[in-house]
C-alpha cells in the first residue's frame, strides 16, 4: 500500500471514473486524501422545533402517510408525504425526484436531509438518508463537476479511510511544534477532515492542516531570503558617495526625513556583496521616484546598467522625461515599449547588449521580450501593486542577479505583507514632502456638475490646472473611449475661448500620449480629459483639481490613486466625486473619500468592503493555491508559522537535523510550485 497508488484500486474505479477524477486532479489516492471538504453539513438530527426558518438540517421521523407523486407538465413533478416527531406533524416535499418514492414507505421510520421553512411548517427535502444512515453527523461537502458526484467522492474516500491508507501519512511537523499547539498528527487530520465526528474536530483537524501549509509556505519565503544572505548571493555596487551626495545638492528640495532614511538602507543594500530583494512603500505623492532616481545613479556610478518598469506608457514617458531632465546629457538613458517600432527597438537593443545605454525605463517590454544586459546592477518595478507576483521570479533570472527594489504606494496590511511580499525587506516612506496642503475632497451629486464647472473656472484663472476623469466602464474600453469622447466634447464646448481642453485614452499611439502628457505638463493645456489610464505616477505639480465623473464605480484604492495625482505641490488641491449612487456601498465609499485621506486607513476599509481577492488581485497574483488555509481569515495562524519559519531558519543546519527531516523533505518537494 503506497499512497501514490492509483485511485483505480478502489472498487467501483474503473477507466471512465479514473479519467473522471483526473478532471478534479485527482489520480493518486495521496489526491483523494487530500481532496478536502470546502464545508460541512451538520447530519446530527434535530427537533422540529429547534429549527429556525431557511435552516438546513436532518429529521427523523415516523412516516405517517403514503408517499404521492404529482405532476405537472412536462419533467416537473413533487413527491409529498408526511413524518411525524415527536408529536408533530410534518409535511415534506421533493422535487423531480420521484423515484425517492421507493425509499419511503408509511410506518417506518425516515431519516431526511432537507431545509426549513417555518411558515408552512414544512421540509424542502435534499436528500433521503434512510433509517440506517450512520456516518459522523458531520458530513464534508467536496468540489465536484459534471464528471464526479458528491455521493462518489463520499464513497471512495470512505473506501480509502477503511483500508488505512490515511495511516500513510507519515507526521512532518517536529514534535515540539505539535506538543507546543496541541496539534493532532497528520494522519489523524487526513481522516478527521473527511469525516469529522463533531464540529470540534473538524476545526482542530483544519487548524492542524492550516498551520503545516502556511509553514511550509513560509519556510519556502524564508529560504529565499536565506539565500539573498549568503555573501555571494548578489553584486557589490561600489557606488560613489561624493556623486551621490553631488545629485542629492542640487535636487530642487531637500530629501525628507523619511526619504533620507529609506535611501540609506537602499543604498547599503546596493554597496553590501549581499542580493537586494527590498519593497519601498510610500503613499502617493510620497516622493519615491527620486529615490529611484537617486539609486539608479548610484549603480551607474559602480559602472552598472540600472532598469525601471512601470505599469503605463504614460509613466514611463513621464519617469523617462524626468530622468533626462535630472541627469542631462550625462547618462545615456532610454524608453522601451511594446508599442514602438521595430527597427528603433532593435537599435536600442543593441545599445542595451552593448552597455552604450545605462538606464532604460519601459513597461512589460523589459522583462518580456528578449532584452538582454551588458552589465545589469539594479532593477526598479513603479506601482508594483500591478505587476503579479511572479514577475519576482523572472527578475531573479534576468541579467546577473541584479539587486532588485519594488516601489508601491498600495499599503500592505502586515499579514497580507508576510505572505505576498513575505521574502522581501520592506523599506516605508511615512512622511510627505513639507508645506503640502490636505487635499479638500467633495461628494457632489450630477445635478450641481454646472456649479462644479464655474468654480472650477476660478480656478483655472488662479493659474492652475485640472483632471477630469471619465467614467469607468468595467471591461470595455470601447465604451470608456466613447465616454471620454463624450465628457471631452461637452467641456470643449463649456470651456470654448475660456480654457484649454484636451483628451488622453489608451486607445493613443505613444507619440500622442507623449505630445498631450507633455502640453499639459508645460501647461499649453488647462484641462485634461482622461480615462483611469493616469491612475497611477503621473505626477503634474501645476494640477490642483481632479473631477471624477461616476466616481462610485471606482473602488476605494483607484479613487485614492486617482486623487493622488493632485495636492502634489504646495497649492491647495480639490478633489471632485460627481455621482448619483444607487448602492448602499457605492454612497458608503464616497462618504469615506470625503472623510479619509490616509492612504493606509483607506487600504484597510477597502479590505473590510471588498475583501482581500479583490483589493490586492490575489487570485491573478500568482500566489499558491492553499489547500485549506485562508490568508486574510487565518492570520494568526499565518503569523505563527511565520514567526516559527524565521526561528527554524536561525537553527544552525537545521535541515541536516532528524526533528526536522519530514519538514525539509516536504519543503524540497513543494520549492517547485512557489512563483511559478
Ligand atoms: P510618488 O511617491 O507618488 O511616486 P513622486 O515621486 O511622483 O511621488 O513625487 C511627488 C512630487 O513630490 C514630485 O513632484 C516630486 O518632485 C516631489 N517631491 C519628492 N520629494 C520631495 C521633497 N523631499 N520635497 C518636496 N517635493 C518633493
Ligand atoms: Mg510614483
Amino acid at each position: 500500500m503506497n499512497l501514490q497508488d492509483s485511485v483505480g484500486i478502489l472498487a467501483g474505479i474503473g477507466p471512465k471514473k479514473i479519467a473522471a477524477l483526473a478532471t478534479l486532479g485527482i489520480s493518486t489516492i495521496q489526491d483523494l486524501l487530500l481532496n478536502f471538504p470546502f464545508r460541512y453539513e451538520d447530519f446530527a438530527s434535530k427537533s422540529v422545533y429547534d429549527l429556525v426558518d431557511g435552516e438546513k438540517a436532518v429529521l427523523v421521523g415516523q412516516v405517517v402517510t403514503e408517499p404521492v407523486v404529482n405532476y405537472f407538465g412536462h419533467k416537473r413533478n413533487k413527491l409529498t408525504f408526511k413524518i411525524k416527531q415527536e408529536d408533530a406533524v410534518i409535511s415534506v416535499s421533493f422535487f423531480n425526484q420521484p423515484y425517492l418514492k421507493d425509499k419511503v414507505a408509511a410506518n417506518y421510520e425516515t431519516m431526511i436531509f432537507g431545509k426549513w421553512d417555518d411558515t408552512r411548517k414544512a421540509l424542502t427535502g435534499l436528500k433521503i438518508l434512510g433509517a440506517k444512515f450512520q456516518a459522523g453527523d458531520f458530513q464534508g461537502v467536496y468540489h465536484t463537476n459534471k464528471h464526479v458526484k458528491q455521493s462518489e467522492l463520499e464513497k471512495w474516500v470512505r473506501q480509502a479511510l477503511d483500508l488505512g491508507y490515511s495511516e500513510l501519512f507519515q507526521e512532518i511537523l517536529p514534535i515540539d511544534l505539535l506538543k507546543r499547539y496541541r496539534l493532532m498528527s497528520y494522519s489523524q487530520a487526513v481522516s478527521a477532515l473527511h469525516l469529522p465526528n463533531s464540529e470540534a474536530e473538524y476545526h482542530q483537524a483544519g487548524r492542524r492542516m492550516k498551520y503545516q501549509e502556511l509553514l511550509l509556505f513560509q519556510l519556502q519565503l524564508q529560504s529565499i531570503r536565506y539565500q539573498d544572505r549568503q555573501v555571494d548571493s548578489g553584486l557589490t555596487i561600489n557606488y560613489s558617495n561624493e556623486a551621490v551626495a553631488q545629485l542629492i545638492a542640487i535636487l530642487p528640495f531637500s530629501l525628507t526625513v523619511a526619504q533620507n532614511r529609506v535611501l540609506e538602507e537602499i543604498l547599503a543594500d546596493l554597496k553590501s556583496p549581499f542580493h537586494m530583494n527590498r519593497l519601498l512603500q510610500g503613499d502617493v505623492g510620497s516622493g519615491k521616484t527620486v529615490i529611484a532616481a537617486i539609486a539608479m545613479y548610484a549603480s551607474h556610478t559602480a559602472g552598472f546598467q540600472s532598469a525601471l518598469m512601470v505599469p503605463t506608457e504614460i509613466l514611463a514617458i513621464q519617469h523617462f522625461e524626468s530622468l533626462k531632465a535630472l541627469f542631462g546629457n550625462k547618462i545615456q538613458i532610454a524608453r522601451l515599449t511594446s508599442g514602438m517600432k521595430a527597427k528603433e527597438k532593435q537599435q536600442i537593443l543593441a545599445k542595451i547588449a552593448d552597455g552604450q545605454i545605462q538606464m532604460v525605463i519601459g513597461t512589460h517590454a523589459i522583462i518580456q521580450e528578449a532584452v538582454s544586459f551588458s552589465n545589469l546592477g539594479l532593477v526598479i518595478t513603479d506601482e508594483q501593486h500591478r505587476f503579479g507576483v511572479n514577475q519576482r521570479k523572472i527578475f531573479r533570472e534576468k541579467g546577473q542577479n541584479p539587486d532588485v527594489l519594488m516601489m508601491t504606494a498600495t499599503p500592505i496590511p502586515r499579514t497580507l505583507a508576510i505572505t505576498v511580499y513575505g521574502e522581501m525587506d520592506v523599506s516605508i516612506i511615512d512622511e510627505l514632502p513639507a508645506g503640502r496642503k490636505p487635499i479638500q475632497t467633495r461628494w457632489v451629486k450630477h445635478q450641481a456638475l454646472p456649479k462644479v464647472l464655474s468654480w472650477l473656472e476660478v480656478e483655472l484663472n488662479h493659474g492652475h490646472q485640472a483632471y477630469f476623469i471619465s467614467p469607468l466602464i468595467e471591461e470595455s474600453e470601447q465604451l470608456d473611449l466613447k465616454n471620454a469622447t463624450e465628457l471631452f466634447e461637452e467641456l470643449s464646448q463649456f470651456y470654448t475661448g475660456k480654457a484649454r481642453v484636451a483628451l488622453l485614452h489608451g486607445k493613443m499611439k505613444n507619440d500622442e500620449k507623449e505630445a498631450i502628457m507633455q502640453a499639459f505638463k508645460a501647461h499649453q493645456i488647462d484641462i485634461l480629459v482622461s480615462t483611469t489610464v493616469i491612475e497611477v505616477g503621473v505626477n503634474v505639480p501645476n494640477a490642483t483639481v481632479m473631477v471624477i465623473m461616476d466616481a462610485d464605480r471606482f473602488g476605494l484604492a483607484q479613487l485614492h490613486q486617482l486623487r493622488g495625482r493632485i495636492g502634489r505641490g504646495e497649492a491647495k488641491s480639490y478633489a471632485v466625486l460627481v455621482a448619483n449612487p444607487k448602492t448602499k456601498q457605492g454612497k458608503e465609499r464616497l462618504t469615506i473619500m470625503t472623510e479619509v485621506s490616509n492612504g493606509f486607513v483607506l487600504a484597510q476599509k477597502d479590505l473590510e468592503m471588498r475583501g482581500a481577492g479583490e483589493v490586492f488581485g490575489l487570485k491573478q497574483s500568482g500566489l499558491p493555491e492553499f489547500l485549506v488555509a485562508d490568508i486574510v481569515n487565518d492570520n494568526n495562524i499565518l503569523e505563527t508559522a511565520r514567526q516559527d519559519a524565521e526561528k527554524i531558519w536561525q537553527i544552525k543546519n537545521w535541515q541536516a537535523r532528524t526533528e526536522f527531516q519530514g519538514l525539509f523533505k516536504s519543503l524540497n518537494e513543494s520549492k517547485q510550485s512557489i512563483f511559478d
